[in-house]
């Protein structure tokens, strides 16, 4: 039997208990890699790693120091980091003359500055390991404006910023750097995004989930494995030419 492609390699994913993180985590284990899986809470985490053989790790991405702790548990455990995918993120909505500092400040932490920490945590093994690969979960949100969210939207514009800029500055090395664009994806986000636009608005949730799920120009609501699926491939030695792409996912939206 072929060994698969992934064998013996480290992937640390951010978020890996839920949705797109989870999803990632169960393509990534089929392709052979180790997992390393990072989040606030254990349970979920937990779970995917049981389901998977690899191991949770609680981890605040806000918090630098909690990053280096958790990278290096990673370390010992798994070995070197040879594949980080960067997918923890938050939303949150608000029209613009609302939205306050302490939105902006979480929103930018938690999907910008902490995308800049991880890198800078695994960078070194990144580049030391034969074909590194580092891959950022942006969004649509990335290609354009989002009404009621100019935070998110600045903060996953902000990625794709570090993601072109590091795959300029590595790619005369073995690590290639690049991103997934998702549209609306059916995982918790979407869940909390659904309960946040009935609430405000006073629609149903089922008319609030319709109104969502407009939005992705397919009608429907991605489904997280096919995200998974891309992210496992970008990983793929055979993906090496591949860098500095930002891969929709979204159904056609930003056709
Ligand atoms: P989920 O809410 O299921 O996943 C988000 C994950 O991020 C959770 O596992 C959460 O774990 C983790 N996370 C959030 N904040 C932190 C933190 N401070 N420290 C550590 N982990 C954190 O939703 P998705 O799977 O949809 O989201 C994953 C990524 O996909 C996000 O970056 C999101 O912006 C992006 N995306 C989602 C889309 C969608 O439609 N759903 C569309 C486009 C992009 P915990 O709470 O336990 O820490």
């Amino acid at each position: 039997m072929a060994e698969s492609p992934l064998s013996g390699r480290h992937a640390l994913i951010t978020g890996g208990g839920t949705g797109i993180g989870a999803a990632a985590a169960a393509h990534l284990h089929a392709a052979g890699a180790k997992l390393s899986l990072l989040g606030r809470r254990m349970e979920p985490l937990q779970a995917v790693a049981e389901s998977y053989g690899g191991i949770a790790v609680g981890c605040d991405v806000t918090d630098a120091g909690q990053i280096g702790n958790a990278f290096d548990e990673a370390r010992t455990l798994n070995g070197p980091i040879d594949l980080l995918i960067v997918n923890a993120g938050i939303a949150e909505s608000a029209p613009f003359h609302k939205m306050t500092r302490e939105s902006w400040d979480t929103i930018i932490a938690t999907n910008l500055t902490a995308a800049f920490e991880c890198s800078r945590a695994a960078i070194g093994d990144l580049l030391k390991s034969d074909n590194g690969r580092l891959v950022f979960v942006a969004s649509v949100a990335s290609l354009r404006g989002v009404p009621y969210a100019a935070h998110y939207a600045a903060s996953k514009h902000g990625l794709l910023g570090l993601m072109r800029s590091l795959a300029a500055e590595y790619a005369k090395t073995s690590l290639t750097v690049n991103a997934v664009c998702p549209g609306y994806v059916d995982t918790p986000m979407t869940d909390q995004s659904v309960a946040r636009v009935s609430q405000i608005t006073g629609r149903s949730e089922g008319d609030a989930r319709a109104a969502i799920t407009g939005m992705n120009a397919s009608g429907r609501l991605v489904d997280p494995q096919a995200i998974g699926n891309v992210i496992a491939m970008l990983c793929l030695p055979l993906s090496r030419d591949i860098n500095g792409a930002a891969v929709t996912i979204d159904g056609g939206t930003a056709a």
